[in-house]
């Protein structure tokens, strides 16, 4: 069948994105290597849209949850996700859960009976040079096509690890106990700096030591630690003055909060742990150098007692994978097309967001977007305030470059609405957001599949 677009991968995203463009009246040519004699080391079967772990899609709380949220707008954009979720829904509480046998034959069945789909079992190698195409082959993207990709994005744009440093809500901070300062006085005050005494670093140096970690799956066993993102962990069993002199080095940090009359400006803490933002917006902040594999029951535990952090809430918890993907907020635009090579849009897990659902929701944008372009129709991306528009924000060029790593959909990456009790904020986040979605639906700024 001649197609008018070409979607590589069948997973989360590039399931969901071919649907959202074949409802749209498009022929769709759907490449999996599963199935076709490839596979990846994560996946078990040849199955579209196949869970590679859990079995969840967490929070349904379309009220107070930001993640639940996502579900609430996907639904309102006939996500196929969502419709074959709830075909192979289980019972799980507030969550959402499924049988990934069912829903992965309920997301093929679906397609399948699309007559403007054709599903083809086969690895494909190298981007397309011309034709509208969409890239969403995950965190364990082929090696050949990785290599195509990094050629077109210059090798320092494709990771092929993630190595995640925790990330704290702004507000859940403690300026009082904390300070804003650069090391030296040099630049901006730029960075958000917590105190630490002896006694509190070496029990955290303790607790680091002595905390459960999370294990390498076999096929990540020879994941390299590189000198520049070595795990927390492992940087303190190399001796216990390591992070006085790395990451938690307090040289050139004056505490105000300790000012004397002897020391107006304050003196340097034993230790200290340094966070930077992360986003434009300014809610997100990260623990520089603090990327970990220790259990996230054990990071919360642990990285609350820095002082500062005693009642952080954490956005991001750390970790470290194997994980391709893109530096997007360089290389895409802010419509997931790759500058340079603007027939190629990327989705999924390759784009840098992190998640199942987060993964299907780039895909259903990456449909619209392309169904949109091809129709020659005005794209309006969905509203900032939106859980779909604060991700696309996000990826595409809202996050900090230098630093970005996989996120997670949470309401740090929502334009702020610090005027309302904190109490009610969640609420207030999802009202706003379920308005802002119906209005720009009605616009049509998506036409109805
Ligand atoms: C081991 C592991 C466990 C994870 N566990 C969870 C979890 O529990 N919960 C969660 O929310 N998220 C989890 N994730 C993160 C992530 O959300 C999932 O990986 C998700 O499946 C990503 O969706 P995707 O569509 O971007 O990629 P995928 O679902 O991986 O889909 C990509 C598809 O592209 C195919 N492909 C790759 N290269 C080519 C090629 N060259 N040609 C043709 N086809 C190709 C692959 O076979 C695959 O089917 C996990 C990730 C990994 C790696």
């Amino acid at each position: 069948m001649a197609h008018d677009i070409h979607v590589i991968g069948g997973g989360l995203a590039g399931s969901e994105a071919a649907w959202q463009l074949a409802r749209r009246g498009l022929r769709v040519r759907l490449s999996e290597m599963r199935g076709g004699g490839d596979s990846t080391p994560a996946h078990q079967g040849d199955g579209l849209a196949e869970l590679v772990c859990s079995n969840s899609f967490r929070s349904d709380d379309s009220e107070k949850n930001a993640v639940g949220l996502l579900h609430h707008e996907m639904r309102a954009l006939d996500s196929l996700v969502m419709r074959a979720g709830e075909v192979a829904r289980v019972p799980a509480g507030s969550a959402m859960a499924v049988d990934r046998d069912v829903f992965s034959a309920a997301v093929e069945r679906e397609l399948g009976a699309l007559p403007n789909v054709e599903i083809v079992r086969e690895r494909i190698d190298a981007l397309p040079a011309a034709g509208p195409a969409i890239v969403a082959t995950g965190p364990l993207t082929a090696a050949t096509l990785a290599s195509s990709i990094a050629q077109a994005t210059g090798q320092d744009s494709l990771a092929f690890f993630d190595a995640i440093a925790p990330i704290v809500h702004r507000d859940s901070i403690d300026m009082d106990t904390c300070w804003m300062a650069a090391r030296w006085d040099k630049g901006g005050k730029d960075y958000i700096n917590c105190p630490l005494n002896r006694e509190q670093y070496e029990a955290f140096v303790q607790g680091l030591l002595d905390g459960e970690k999370t294990e390498f799956r076999e096929w990540e066993a020879n994941t390299p630690y590189f000198e520049g993102c070595m795990p927390i962990e492992v940087m303190a069993s190399r001796g216990p003055e390591t992070l006085r002199f790395g990451p938690m080095k307090p040289v050139g940090l004056d505490n105000p909060h300790w000012a004397t009359a002897e020391h107006p400006n304050g003196r340097w803490p034993y230790a200290v742990v340094q966070l930077r933002q992360d986003n434009k917006l300014g809610t997100l902040w990260n623990m520089v150098g603090f990327q970990t594999k220790l259990k996230h029951a054990e990071q919360v535990r642990l990285f609350r007692t820095i002082p500062g952090l005693e009642n952080a809430e954490f956005a991001r918890l750390g970790g470290l994978h194997r994980n391709t993907f893109l530096n997007s907020p360089m290389v895409l635009d802010r419509q997931l097309r790759l500058k340079g090579a603007e027939n190629v849009r990327f989705a999924g897990q390759i784009t840098g967001c992190e998640g199942y659902v987060e993964s299907a929701a780039v895909g259903l944008m990456a449909g619209i977007m392309a169904a949109a372009e091809i129709g020659g129709r005005e794209w309006n991306s969905p509203p900032r305030t939106t859980a779909l528009g604060a991700l696309l924000a996000h990826i595409t060029g809202d996050a900090e470059a230098e630093t970005y790593q996989p996120m997670n959909i949470n309401f740090g990456l929502f334009p702020p609405l610090s005027e309302v009790r904190k109490k009610v904020r969640k609420e207030a986040y999802t009202d706003r957001a379920k308005a802002d979605l119906a209005r720009w639906v009605s616009e049509r700024s998506v036409e109805p599949a």
